[in-house]
């Protein structure tokens, strides 16, 4: 695939319980329970019917036979092989890509864990004969990255490219609702362009959280977020650059619906455009 043309891509964290192992409670369990298998169905339906493939980022545990929720009462919130077979005999071809063995903090575990968990997650997927070298760092704290290129992987999702340029220009006195608002939804758009990292592996920033509507979030309008994506994608076209979205089912458990609707509207948009021939899809291990 030529790498000259604009390209877009949808990354989709997929971690039921474990992305919140630490700080989860039996509302969030059944959430997880009630929600997350249907809506990932629905998102699989919209990337047939659009013959769009994205990159899926799976907690190696969740196809763990023996993993050390299983047989508990909330098994069905830490145990999904039922959603990766959906997602690997879809129409379209999906990517799966690692998102670890058990979600941990990589900021704050050691070499030992973070080599184990990696084994893990190795022995899981050869198990279930997946084979992938993209991965997706939890919480995105992207470390290890030596251990990264010793289990050869080729290539990492990295952290909202908006994030680097905060770093020169935060400003201290925002208060903590607009910080959280501004942190989650970049004032400006972004489009992005993998880069080579010291250890010869693939960086993939990403452009945009599709963010969930619960709490403040939800004062983020679909029209403001569909005009911002909208103008990320004719940036991405202008610069032949990427525009690249990700989010995990989870955000769609509030205002489902209207989520929906926004993803829908995005995706006509880049129907529109790849029919023009001005952009293609990208799967994450298709960059180079
Ligand atoms: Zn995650």
């Amino acid at each position: 695939m030529s790498s000259k043309k604009a390209s877009f891509a949808i990354s989709i964290d997929l971690e039921l319980a474990w992305g919140c192992w630490d700080k989860t409670n039996s509302e969030i369990i059944r959430k997880i329970i009630t929600q997350e298998r249907p809506i990932c169905k629905k998102l699989l339906q919209i990337f047939d019917e659009n013959e769009l493939p994205v990159t899926w980022a799976v907690v190696t545990a969740l196809l763990d036979s023996n993993g050390i929720m299983n047989g508990k009462e909330d098994q069905k919130a830490w145990y999904a092989p039922d959603i990766v077979e959906n997602i690997l005999k879809s129409k379209v071809k999906h990517l799966i890509a690692s998102h670890s063995y058990g979600h941990k903090e990589f900021n704050s575990s050691s070499r030992e864990e973070i080599t184990e968990d990696f084994e893990k997650s190795r022995f899981i997927f050869k198990k279930n004969n997946i084979n992938t070298n993209v991965f997706v760092f939890p919480r995105n704290q992207v470390n290890h990255l030596d251990i990264l290129k010793q289990f050869d992987f080729k290539s990492y999702r990295s952290v909202d490219i908006s994030w680097y340029k905060k770093v020169y220009n935060y400003n201290k006195y925002l208060g903590k609702i607009s910080n959280i608002i501004d942190k989650t939804f970049p004032l400006k758009t972004n489009t992005i362009m993998p880069s080579i990292d010291s250890f010869g592996l693939i960086e993939i920033p990403t452009s945009i959280l599709l963010i969930g509507k619960n709490g403040i979030r939800s004062f983020v309008s679909n029209f403001s977020m569909f005009k911002k994506i909208k103008d990320g994608i004719d940036l991405s076209i202008s610069k032949n650059e990427c525009f690249h979205i990700w989010f995990h089912p989870s955000n769609f458990y509030y205002q489902s619906e209207s989520q929906f609707k926004l993803l829908n509207k995005i995706i006509d948009y880049v129907n529109l455009k790849r029919e023009q021939g001005a952009i293609e899809t990208k799967l994450l291990d298709q960059f180079s």
